[in-house]
């Protein structure tokens, strides 16, 4: 089929929830990905900060491949082993002594939303549920984390809301003191915001927040569905800022591409979740699982981190030239190889340019260029991207 008969048919068949562009992906490699008519592009989202190590990567097509010929899925009623591996695997290289598994960030999200409410009622007392969450977040699309999502965008049409839930600014330690009650359960937040426009914290407010939460006895709950795995240059965005979080949630990265979602916390947290408090028929599928450990050994021993702490470095330092040439350039921010450019107009158009010239990035927030590729990302790949970013900014500013 044409690309345009298969958009065509898209639009008849599927819901229209996406303002999706004109390409149907059939192909990737690393950081390439090929349409159905064998167009190449330079890819800067990889399936939004999912595919860390870059597309198929060998060793999680080679997991699956495997594991797809042994057992692709057991009930939750028995323990199957690639789910074992990989909580251990968690646990070891993190904060967490207890895994929950799950789908997809937001069920992450849920999980810790319920095992938060559900701790504080049993050990904190009754009246004890209410979370704060951060304005511009983003905690998924589920009642529960629209609800959690401080930006009224996501709440439009789906009122009402569920109860107990106080937004306040990001990276504002005060605002977070003041709407502290009695009632409060837990503080979520994600270490970096993404969605919200790549917002970088201080190291001030998030150890100011873990002091807050201890001093309270409340949870620190930190969605690192985007910033977990490497994304931010360490395995977990928490380790920048020399503090431990009480629950953690996964999703993006985690299986670099085969849909899974991770809740981790401490023993005495996870103490809440009892038999039959909550479940997941696909969580900790063996065929997810197996993909993520898959993913974690593979950060090992091929040293991914190192990579993307090398080319985070030089690809942020080559936006900041750009900066100084162009004044609409307002500010470069990130961490890793999350990275934000604040453009001083809407920068749908310039994705739009880029993606003509074969390269793709994103945007969030409307002004915001977020460049979230595969970890493994090279310097002569940024050039490309520089180069092109250039020449759109050079036509922008003769007209
Ligand atoms: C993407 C994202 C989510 C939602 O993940 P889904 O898998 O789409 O449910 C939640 N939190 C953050 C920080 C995200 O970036």
């Amino acid at each position: 089929m044409s690309t345009k008969e298969l958009i065509e048919q898209s639009s008849k068949y599927l819901c229209f929830t996406y303002n999706r562009y004109p390409i149907v992906f059939s192909r990737g490699k690393g950081c390439k990905l090929w349409d159905v008519d064998g167009k190449e592009y330079l890819d800067f989202v990889a399936g939004l900060a999912v595919c860390n190590l870059g597309h198929c990567h060998q060793n999680v097509v080679a997991a699956i491949r495997e594991q797809a010929e042994k057992l692709i899925h057991v009930s939750n009623y028995y323990h199957n082993e690639p789910m074992i591996e990989l909580a251990k695997l968690l646990c070891e290289n993190s904060f967490a002594e207890k895994v929950f598994f799950c789908n997809s960030g937001a069920e992450g999200n849920e999980a810790a939303i319920k095992l938060a409410r559900k701790y504080a009622k049993e050990n904190l007392g009754a009246e004890k549920f209410e979370i704060i969450t951060m304005q511009k977040s983003f905690h998924g699309r589920t009642m529960a984390t629209i609800t959690a999502t401080g930006q009224e965008r996501f709440h439009k049409g789906f009122e009402p809301l569920l109860e107990g839930f106080k937004y306040v600014p990001y990276n504002d330690l005060d605002a977070v003191k003041n709407a502290v009650s009695e009632r409060t359960c837990a503080v979520m937040l994600e270490p970096v915001q993404g969605e919200g426009g790549v917002n970088v914290p201080s190291k001030e407010y998030i150890q100011g927040l873990r002091k807050l939460c201890d001093e309270k006895g409340i949870l620190l709950i930190l969605d690192e569905v985007q910033t977990g795995i490497g994304r931010t240059g360490k395995l977990f965005a928490y380790e920048h800022f020399g503090i431990e979080p009480d629950v953690m949630t996964l999703a993006k990265g985690l299986a670099n591409g085969i849909p899974i979602g991770a809740m981790l916390t401490k023993d005495k947290f996870a103490s809440a979740f009892v038999p039959g408090a909550h479940a997941s028929t696909f969580g900790g599928n063996p065929l997810a699982a197996s993909a993520a450990v898959a993913v974690l050994k593979t950060f090992k021993n091929e040293d991914i981190l190192k990579n993307c702490n090398i080319t985070s470095g030089y690809f942020i330092n080559r936006l900041i030239e750009l900066m100084k040439r162009f004044d609409f350039i307002r500010d470069v921010r990130g961490m890793g190889l999350l990275i934000g450019m604040e453009l001083a107009f809407d920068a749908g158009d310039i994705v739009k340019r880029c993606m003509e010239d074969g390269i793709l990035i994103n945007y969030t927030n409307g002004n915001v260029l977020r460049f979230i590729p595969p970890l493994i990302v090279t310097k002569d790949e940024i050039d490309i991207l520089i180069s092109a970013l250039d020449e759109i900014f050079i036509g922008i500013h003769k007209t």
